[in-house]
């Protein structure tokens, strides 16, 4: 890929032959393969060479985000052992081939964005706008899940299962809409839609 190969010509990544066992109990990469990898003669993920420095932007709905990529997961990886495109690279080079200039996504991924955002500066990538709304939880905080006990959606009562997500999203749904069409539900909702409302908070847990 164009992008990578552009890294590894500025001199900015490094070939790194840690194991997934060795790095097992590290929350951020310690750095060991920097110079050389630590293993020689085995295969080897890429990795950019992260500079301690302080990244932020400005979430629509979270507000000011702060995150020192450096210092929370060290240096990324750009291209796993099997030889895969990691998720950060694959992720800011496809919006920036699409042109994708608005990212609305689950607030689980926040702390992922100053990765990504670390990589369009480095790359020259134009930088989106996103915005990151509360994901729906289990009463004890995890996401929700089709292979646990989660909630199921049933779809025979659409209209009040999306009166509640209007709810959760800082809208206040008349009584009337009760009684109404889908349709009209969605075009009440497009209506009063204003991003300020919605809750600037991480998760919501769902109830019963
Ligand atoms: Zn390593």
């Amino acid at each position: 890929m164009a992008a990578l190969r552009s890294l590894q010509a500025r001199g900015l990544t490094f070939e790194c032959s840690c194991s997934r066992l060795q790095l097992e109990d590290e929350i951020r990469y310690p750095g060991t393969c920097r110079l050389h990898p630590s293993v020689p003669g085995v295969a080897t993920a890429t990795r950019l060479r992260v500079e301690p420095r302080s990244t932020l932007f400005s979430d629509r709905i979270q507000g000011t985000y702060r995150q020192d990529v450096a210092g929370a997961v060290g240096d990324i990886i750009l291209k796993r052992r099997d030889q895969v495109v990691a998720y950060q690279l694959a992720v800011v080079v496809d919006d920036a081939a699409l042109g994708v200039n608005h990212v609305v996504r689950g607030a689980d991924l926040l702390d992922n964005t100053p990765r990504q955002i670390y990589l369009q500066t480095v790359l020259g990538l134009p930088q989106p706008v996103y915005a990151h709304v509360p994901v729906l939880t289990e009463p004890d905080d995890t996401k929700l899940a089709k292979s646990r006990r989660s909630v199921r959606l049933d779809t025979d009562s659409a209209l009040p299962q999306l009166l509640a997500v209007f709810s959760l999203l800082g809208l206040k749904p008349p009584d009337c809409l009760a009684a109404a069409s889908l349709g009209a539900a969605w075009d009440w909702a497009i209506s009063e839609w204003d991003i300020k409302r919605v809750p600037k908070r991480l998760n919501v847990r769902v109830t019963g």
